[in-house]
């Protein structure tokens, strides 16, 4: 059902809160937006504009992957000085309250890491794009030492180690999805009773498929979104109000149950 004005919302998300003893929290690019991260996928977004680089096409080609570094820097700005949002602390909260000990997310921004919450209690299934790794041997990189190489000669390192292509630690376009990652958010949504959509439209493979396994096994689904899903018929709650202001409000009851119902 789509609560029909924000004071409903709030009553209705924070007793499904209440209830819960074990929510995931699965986040899309919605809960950055207000941190000034792009959401590529939408009309005008970076990916209407940039036809992606497909994973194959980063591997076979030098050209390719300095272009890809380029794209990446070039959005240094946006990705480099954001900072958690208030959807980003609520689930931070919701999470140091026992409630919600693993997180899944799309985004590769860190800013579930960046608001306290240790990145083995986050899934992500796109990777992350803060740092990078070797392709061929998984050692770390950090973005700025690859940048400074770059901007040398427009050209992007290899491995110091084994001479293997650099990429930032996010999945690709042709690249396999992260099977522990995978597994990991099966899991996590099998064993919920509460499975929380935070700023995604649920299309994006593989995101589609969590909210029904959680479904399945009897979880409560909640969908914050500002657009509708194809799973909003079988929500239990879809809330088309601004994230920020609805989770604050949320938490708010949530910690002083006295208010709540
Ligand atoms: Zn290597």
């Amino acid at each position: 059902m789509i609560a029909p004005d924000l004071e409903t919302t709030v009553e209705r998300l924070a007793h499904l809160i209440a209830g819960a003893r074990r929510i995931v929290p699965f986040t899309g690019a919605g809960i950055s937006t207000e941190c000034g991260i792009p959401d590529f996928r939408s009309p005008g977004g970076l990916w209407t504009r940039n036809k992606p680089i497909s994973f194959d096409a980063f591997l076979a080609d030098r050209a390719m992957r300095d272009e890809s570094w380029r794209r990446r820097f070039a959005m240094e700005e946006a990705f480099g000085g954001a900072q958690p949002g208030r959807g980003h602390r609520a689930v931070a909260a919701l999470h140091g309250l026992g409630k919600a000990p693993v997180v899944i997310t799309q985004n590769i921004d860190n800013l579930h890491q960046n608001s306290g919450i240790q990145p083995e209690n986050i899934v992500e299934l796109h990777g992350n794009t803060t740092y990078a790794t070797c392709l061929d041997c998984a050692a770390r990189y950090e973005l700025d030492w690859i940048r400074a190489r770059f901007d040398v000669d427009g050209t992007a390192p290899d491995c110091l180690h084994c001479s293997g292509p650099l990429k930032t630690a996010t999945v690709s376009f042709g690249q396999a999805m992260p099977e522990e990652a995978m597994v990991r958010a099966e899991r996590a949504a099998r064993d919920c009773d509460l499975f929380l959509v935070i700023g995604s439209s649920l299309v994006v493979f593989p995101a589609a498929g969590f909210p029904l396994i959680a479904k399945r096994q009897g979880a409560g689904l909640v969908i914050l979104n500002r657009d509708a899903t194809e799973f909003d018929d079988l929500a239990d709650l879809v809330i088309r109000h601004d994230i920020g202001s609805v989770l604050n409000k949320v938490l708010d009851r949530v910690m002083t149950p006295s208010t709540a119902h």
